[in-house]
């Protein structure tokens, strides 16, 4: 086993920060444009994060889908002009608004219809990462109003453990929350990979200590609560002998 420090002030940094009302993200936190790219559609202005813009490009190749889906929003400075309830999560850069261009190269409609290639989209998103994160049967645990055509970057497998459970990101990080590294984890496997997942409650300090075992690739995320989500991924053939 080897001893990991994870820095506090790095629980608010993250794929799987949850920001909506109780948990708004501070400014400092916020996605700082060095980590931000632009992914420029007919020199429309629109920053993501670094990752998050690589795995959407990926997914709308794999779409082919041309121009036929648009992002009108990504990264977005948060303003106290802006209600952080229903838009702060943007300030993060982890979220995009997509449109489907439905007339000819105009941003006429703003709309992300449940069929088509939107619906195509919706079928692939998890594979990349992606969670519709404000789902219509969900307004009263997100708090926010239903919204087709806001997608979040959360990172696979948690996408994908989202949208098999059918849960948004306040329920996942709440049934993250029941395991830890002493107890048990939370297992999810792929055809390659079994994946452990716990929560790292953070210390009265300002690092917190966990210890993971040797060789076992892992990432970690702040939670933008309380402390961190660990995911180790075993490679499978080692997970079984
Ligand atoms: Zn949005």
């Amino acid at each position: 086993m080897k001893k990991i420090k994870l820095e506090n002030s790095n629980i608010h940094r993250g794929n799987l920060i949850l920001v909506n009302e109780n948990h708004p993200i501070e400014e400092k936190y916020a996605a700082n444009d060095t980590a931000l790219v632009n992914i420029d559609f007919w020199n429309h202005n629109i920053l993501l994060d670094y990752l998050a813009a690589k795995e959407l490009s990926h997914l709308l190749n794999e779409l082919e889908c041309g121009n036929d889906i648009i992002p009108v929003k990504g990264y977005e400075k948060s303003s106290p002009l802006v209600s952080p309830i229903k838009d702060g999560e943007h300030s993060t850069g982890l979220a995009v608004d997509l449109s489907a261009n439905i007339i000819n190269k105009a941003f006429m409609s703003q709309g992300f219809p449940k069929k088509g290639i939107c619906m195509e989209f919706r079928k692939l998103a998890a594979k990349y990462g992606f969670i519709e994160r404000y789902p219509k049967e969900k307004e009263s645990i997100t708090g926010v109003e239903y919204q087709p055509g806001h997608f979040r970057y959360v990172g696979y497998p948690h996408s994908v453990i989202m949208e098999e459970l059918d849960i948004t990101m306040e329920e996942y990080l709440k049934t993250i929350e029941d395991y830890s590294a002493k107890q048990k984890a939370f297992c999810y496997r792929d055809k390659e990979n079994l994946y452990e997942i716990f929560s790292v409650k953070a210390e009265n300090t300002d690092s917190t200590t966990v210890e993971v075992a040797d060789n076992i690739p892992f990432t970690v995320s702040g939670n933008n609560i309380d402390g961190f989500v660990m995911t180790l991924s075993l490679k499978l053939q080692r997970a079984l002998t």
